[in-house]
């Protein structure tokens, strides 16, 4: 009999970078449950991509800003899998506008979503890691997290967050072989930024001059799931450089 294979859990998976990862780490023999908002009928056909590969994959509808939806899923996750080796907090959104004018709801629905959910989850996948004495957790950042960015104050917030908790958690749980990672993506082509129209200026400002592509912040992760047994409370930036 073979060894069992991996299986990565990967937040907001369904499509753009989250779905990209899934791909990169299903064409290296992991298992992939892809959580997301939508129903299960518009995910399907990322999970037949991923099947297609050669390997598991399984869809689980759930909102990660909701602690008791979280907790329930992974439950059943574990109950139905046995194991979560991978985890990839990806799930996000922005809400931008300028700070005088950012709402309350503004602010807390961006912090809840992007950095509340990475608590949601993370607490109820790590004791299960814990048990298992190995796990990799990616958190999904951004440069704006470092760097800040005008227009983002809720979302640079939420992102910074991730780092903190990143290495604060590297710090806790490194003893039970559970590394904790950060990706630090810059601007990347996907539905996230479609939004922002023409990107020729962006472009400008990227010493490599182009726009990242998700494929290339799914190689870093697949290297931070899989590559490295030594690589722990991290977060890299992978923005072409970007803010150099
Ligand atoms: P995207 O194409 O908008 O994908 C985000 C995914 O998250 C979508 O499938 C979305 O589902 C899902 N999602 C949103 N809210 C959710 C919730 N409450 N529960 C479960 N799933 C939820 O975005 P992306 O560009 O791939 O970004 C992925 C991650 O990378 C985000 O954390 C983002 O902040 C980060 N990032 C992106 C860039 C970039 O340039 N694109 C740069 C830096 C960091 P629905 O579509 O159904 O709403």
């Amino acid at each position: 009999m073979g060894e069992e294979r991996k299986i990565a859990l990967i937040t907001g998976g369904s499509r753009g970078i989250g779905f990209s990862c899934a791909k990169e780490l299903a064409h290296a023999g992991v298992d992939i449950i892809i959580n997301d908002i939508c129903d299960a009928e518009k995910a399907q056909p990322a999970i037949d991509e991923i099947k297609s590969i050669g390997v598991n994959a399984w869809f689980y509808q759930f909102d990660v800003s909701n602690a008791e939806q979280v907790q329930a899923s992974v439950d059943k996750m574990i109950e139905d899998h046995g194991h979560i080796d991978i985890l990839l907090n990806n799930a996000g959104i922005t809400k931008d506008g300028l700070f005088v004018r950012m709402k309350p709801e503004q602010w807390e629905q961006v912090i809840k979503i992007n950095l509340g959910s990475a608590y949601y989850v993370t607490h109820a996948v790590i004791k299960y890691m814990m048990k298992a004495r190995h796990g990799s957790i990616i958190n999904m950042s951004s440069i704006v997290g470092v760097h800040g960015n005008a227009g983002q104050a809720n979302y640079s917030a939420s992102k910074a967050g991730l780092i903190g908790l990143t290495k604060t958690l590297a710090k806790e749980y490194g003893n039970r072989n559970i590394r904790v990672n950060a990706v630090c993506p810059g601007f990347i082509q996907t539905a996230m930024t479609a939004e922002l129209g023409n990107t020729a200026e962006y472009q400008k400002a990227i010493p490599m001059g182009r726009l990242g592509t998700p494929e290339d912040i799914a190689k870093v992760v697949k290297f931070l799931a899989l590559d490295t047994d030594y690589v722990t409370g991290q977060a890299i930036e992978v923005a072409g450089g970007l803010m150099l």
